[in-house]
């Protein structure tokens, strides 16, 4: 069997059977569950390989190296920029290969598997007093291999860089084993002089990958100290800057951010830094996000270690959406604000920055509003709302969609208000709205955008957008990306950041490691276009298919409430928050709100899973664990409501064909309730007896273990006639019916009687 990629695919499949232990997933259900991130692009994969452990993830690349067959790693897949999708055989690291193997707490160091969630790890390091600096807001679900494949940052990145080793990631790894197409197996971090002599003079596929290394370094090297931006947040490109002598040719920080175009991390050695013991919060409310991003030089000399943006539109749609209503009310009054963090040992030193920093303000010309939090749980709320920024700009009732594509550009911080004015009047030219928030005290600008990537001309307008964009941060000397990586979204506007000659520079880089170019490709270099593979696309057409509920908040349309999922992930939470149990048990993505929402879109929407339409058995195996809880419809930042989707779908699903026994057992139970009064003693004794049980049990679907409730003797309207409530009803009628001769004594009106 082809598919788009000239690859024997059951062969593959049989061999991939044949040697791991793991999972082999080649289904159309699982091919379509991986078919997207939380980017603009979906590509199906070839199929998915769950790996138990190190052998499996080796014998797979040796399965697909065997066939030809490219190679995409995973994690939480919360990727942005499309770089965790691919025509490939998607490595899904999450489920099995996650252990923590060691933590060094006098280093400062620890070692983990790739598929480790960061929340999971800092949690075993935190009492150690330890954490690792760089903490995406997806911290609850992104998992190490992929914060290392894009050269994550987060709010606490700019902790990192005044208190550790910077702000990225790769700031903060020091060592890495990884694994190449071909097989090769290498333990990489920084090379000294003596150790660079002896790896090369040792000779074999090692030797030759540094000896090329050194050259490319030579060849490039002052090209990369000139176009290099000198900033916190610089993520495109791949780090060659790291291979310079002056950075300790750290070989494994230049594969940081390398999204899985050139290796697969089988084990990551990550720096450490001390953990605050004590926070102070400080809010800055100002009249517009500009005049607070105008600040951040001037909070920067504090040394904070969170140094946060967010402009009143984004507030505005937290108020539309409700979330968090009461919670907002903690924020000083203005429309654009600066959430700084300091820390210390005990709360007067956290305080103490901070204080120092509000007599400054106090003293200048029109001084923010400001409020000094003293409550850690309003603190931890404020970061809600911050985390939650994403979210909640996405699926604003009433505003048109927004999209990923322009999300993380970074400048230096000293020019971040400046910055901020003019990446607004290049919004406004194209006519786009978009918040603005982001982590100012590096320089960094979150946002977006109502790019309208299904029409013609939307997606016109975005290229034009993007191309100027990317002008503009040229002008500033910043960087295309400054946490999400490139993937796609920003692979083809590289040359126009680093110049021709650099991007050659990467693509001889990548070569080196996959002369085959078969680790993610399309990414990063040699990309695929921005409007290639999109999710959506001109011709993008969903059907309106007849539905049972009527979707009011999402244009009375099933198809866009199903778009509703940007793929955010937070539905894989392990713990926490009530969304999703299902997943918190079994860690599928299938079994997750995201996945059932994406297995939902691709039943729509073909051609993978298309075919049988609502009678799609991948789909109803994926529902069969929701429990309806509707914990995803508050819990999700985009209100995703599983339940009313997995009624909808049932409905469809059993239309002219009988349902499960269960399902008339509970559906119809007030049925069986009434039945049963007849003789509710009988119905008991038939029911405890363990024959009749065991075997009512089974046809009904319900657990051994579990006792069938009991039938009272006498029901609950007979009881309440009987009893209290009856007298009460009954004395109720007399007030209401007083005795014939007396005044008044007329029949009163059913409704007065009512309310007597
Ligand atoms: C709502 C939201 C908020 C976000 N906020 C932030 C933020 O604050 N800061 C930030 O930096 N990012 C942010 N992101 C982007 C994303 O969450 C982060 O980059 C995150 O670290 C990715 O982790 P993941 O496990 O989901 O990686 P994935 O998306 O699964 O993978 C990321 C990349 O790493 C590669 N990869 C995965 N495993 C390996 C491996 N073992 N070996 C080699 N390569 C591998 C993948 O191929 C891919 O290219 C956000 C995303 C969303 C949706």
């Amino acid at each position: 069997m082809k598919r788009q990629v000239d690859v024997d695919v059951a062969g593959l499949e049989r061999e991939l059977r044949r040697t791991i232990r793991g999972e082999v997933r080649f289904s159309d259900g699982d091919r379509a569950l991986y078919s997207t991130d939380s980017s603009n692009y979906r590509q199906i994969p070839i199929g998915v390989v769950i790996p138990q452990g190190r052998d499996d993830v080796i014998a797979t690349v040796a399965a697909c190296r065997k066939f030809g067959a490219p190679i995409t790693c995973r994690g939480g897949g919360t990727s942005l920029a499309g770089q965790c999708c691919n025509i490939a055989v998607i490595i899904d690291f999450t489920k099995y290969f996650n252990r923590l193997h060691e933590i060094d707490i006098g280093r400062k160091l620890v070692r983990v598997e790739p598929g480790i969630v960061l929340d999971e790890m800092n949690r075993a390091l935190e009492k150690h007093g330890l954490v690792f600096g760089p903490d995406p807001a997806t911290h609850s679900h992104c998992a190490i291999g992929g914060m290392l494949g894009n050269n994550s940052c987060g709010v606490h990145s700019v902790m990192a860089e005044f208190y550790g080793g910077g702000a990225r990631c790769s700031d903060n790894v020091h060592e890495l084993e990884v694994l190449l197409y071909d097989g090769t197996i290498l333990r990489v971090g920084k090379t000294g002089d003596v150790d660079l002599a002896k790896i090369i003079a040792a000779g074999g596929r090692r030797s030759e990958i540094y000896k090329r290394l050194v050259d490319l370094r030579d060849r490039y090297g002052e090209l990369i100290r000139q176009r290099f931006p000198k900033i916190p947040r610089r993520v495109s490109g791949y780090n060659l800057d790291d291979l310079l002598p002056e950075k300790n040719f750290h070989v494994a920080r230049a594969l940081v951010g390398s999204e899985s175009t050139c290796a697969i991390i089988l084990e990551a050695t990550l720096e450490l830094i001390p953990t605050s013991r004590a926070r102070s919060l400080l809010l800055l409310g100002y009249p517009d996000v500009y005049r607070a991003g105008d600040h951040v030089p001037t909070i920067r000399k504090y040394k904070p270690i969170g140094l946060e943006g967010i402009d009143d539109v984004l507030i505005n749609a937290m108020k539309v959406k409700r979330l968090h209503p009461r919670d907002l009310e903690i924020l000083p009054p203005g429309k654009g604000w600066l959430l700084i963090e300091f820390g210390g040992n005990s709360k007067e030193e956290s305080d103490a920055p901070a204080k120092k920093l509000m007599a400054e303000l106090k003293a200048q010309p029109e001084p923010p509003s400001m409020k000094l939090l003293d409550d850690p749980l309003k603190e931890k709320v404020v970061w809600k709302i911050r985390d939650s920024g994403l979210g909640a700009s996405a699926r604003v009732p009433n505003q048109p969609d927004t999209w990923e594509g322009w999300e993380d550009s970074a400048v230096s911080p000293e020019d971040i208000g400046r910055y901020l004015r003019d990446f607004r009047a290049l919004l406004e030219k194209h006519g786009y709205g978009g918040t603005l928030y982001g982590h100012f005290g590096q320089g960094l600008v979150h946002t977006r955008i109502d790019f309208g990537l299904k029409t013609h001309e939307g997606i016109q307008t975005y290229l034009r957008f993007t191309d100027e964009a990317a002008d503009l941060v040229k002008r500033y000397g910043g960087s295309l990306s400054g946490e999400h990586g490139d993937g796609q979204s920003r692979g083809e506007l590289l040359p126009k950041m680093f110049g021709d000659e650099l991007v050659q520079a990467f693509r001889e880089f990548k070569e080196i490691w996959d002369p085959d170019w078969k680790m993610n490709p399309g990414k990063i270099v040699r990309p695929y276009r921005r409007d290639e593979n999109l999710r959506y696309g001109e011709r993008y057409d969903p059907p309106q298919w007849s539905t049972y509920f009527r979707y009011p908040k999402d244009k009375g349309s099933f198809s866009y409430a199903i778009e509703r999922c940007v793929g955010v992930g937070q539905c894989r939470r392990h713990e926490h928050g009530t969304m999703c149990p299902s997943y918190m048990a079994t860690r599928e993505e299938k079994h997750s709100t995201r996945g059932r929402a994406r297995l939902l879109w691709e039943m729509l929407n073909g051609p993978v899973i298309g075919k049988n339409g609502w009678r799609d058995e991948q789909v109803k195996d994926a529902l069969d664990l929701c429990l309806a809880c509707k914990g995803c419809k508050a819990d999700c930042p985009v209100n995703v409501d599983m339940a009313t989707y997995k009624a909808e779908f049932l409905s469809h699903y059993y239309k002219h064909r009988p349902r499960p026994v269960h399902a008339y057992a509970f559906g119809l139970i007030h049925v069986w309730a009434r039945l049963a009064q007849i003789s509710p003693g009988f119905v008991n004794l038939v029911n405890r007896a363990s024959i009749t049980s065991t075997v009512g049990k089974k046809i009904i679907g319900i657990a051994p273990q579990r006792k069938l409730p009991e039938f009272a003797g006498e029901n609950f309207k007979r009881w309440f006639r009987r009893t209290r409530g009856g007298r009460a009803r009954r004395r109720a009628r007399r007030i209401a019916r007083p005795k014939s001769g007396a005044p008044g004594g007329r029949a009163l009106p059913v409704n007065q009687r009512t309310r007597a």
